[in-house]
């Protein structure tokens, strides 16, 4: 298992680690701070240091049986097992990655709150990112609504809070219901659990800012309808 030090804190960008397992052009490290690609964010990139000053560039990142695999170039030896590294992770790529995610989690909740509805779709790019639900029509006012809305959660500076959650104890939350937290495997028994104070509520393992005036300004871009339950809204966020 690789300690996941991304869903504690998601603002350390440099940490220390041991190589625990090399499978081809991967690496497995028993703790990391880089994000794997998953719940609709990038992975992160980034560069592993070995104790004898290699520099190994990480290119991609994945999550296989609570395994954290990072791709490297150049591929690296297989003495490389067992060595201490030092991580460091491209920063404003991932800043922004958690700024639009942050938003993500906004426009649910007020989507919620506002019509009823729910997200059914995302998908988040250091560029712009695309929220997908379900609602009759997405037309300029509906845009302009949702857009007002954001203003008034990043002004209002809601924190953002991680806590672990025993999966019986969510199954009982009204919020963590409406979310879907029922559909996240039976072998999960811990949920992590991010919250935006009196804005929005669920089970995510992604990164996130601390605070809603991180966001900067939400930037509504273009629309688009793919079908009843899937009416999208492309956007991004400015300083
Ligand atoms: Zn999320």
């Amino acid at each position: 298992m690789t300690e996941l030090l991304y869903q504690k804190d998601s603002y350390i960008r440099e940490f220390k680690a041991v190589i625990t397992e090399v499978v081809d052009d991967f690496v497995v490290l028993d703790r990391t701070a880089f994000s794997p690609t998953g719940g609709g964010l990038m992975c992160d990139t980034g560069t592993l240091t070995t104790a004898s000053r290699d520099v190994y560039k990480v290119v991609e990142v994945i999550s296989r049986g609570g395994k954290v695999k990072h791709k490297l170039s150049p591929i690296p030896e297989a003495e490389i097992q067992g060595g201490k590294i030092k991580g460091k992770i491209d920063w404003e790529k991932r800043y922004k990655q958690m700024r639009l995610h942050t938003t993500i989690h906004s426009i649910s909740g007020t989507l919620y709150k506002k019509y009823g509805t729910t997200v059914t779709g995302g998908n988040i790019t250091p560029e712009k990112s695309r929220v997908e639900f379900d609602i009759d029509h997405l037309r300029q006012e509906r845009v302009q609504e949702i857009e007002e809305a954001m203003r008034e959660i990043i002004n209002g500076n809601h924190m953002v809070t991680v806590s672990f959650l025993e999966r019986e104890e969510a199954l009982k939350d009204p919020d963590l219901i409406r979310t879907k937290v029922n559909l996240i495997p039976e072998s999960v028994k811990i949920l992590r659990i991010v919250e935006i104070e009196t804005v929005d509520r669920q089970a995510d393992g992604g990164v996130h800012v601390k605070s809603t005036k991180e966001i900067g300004t939400f930037v509504p871009l273009k629309t688009e309808n793919r079908g009843k339950d899937k009416k999208r809204l492309y956007f991004t966020v400015r300083p």
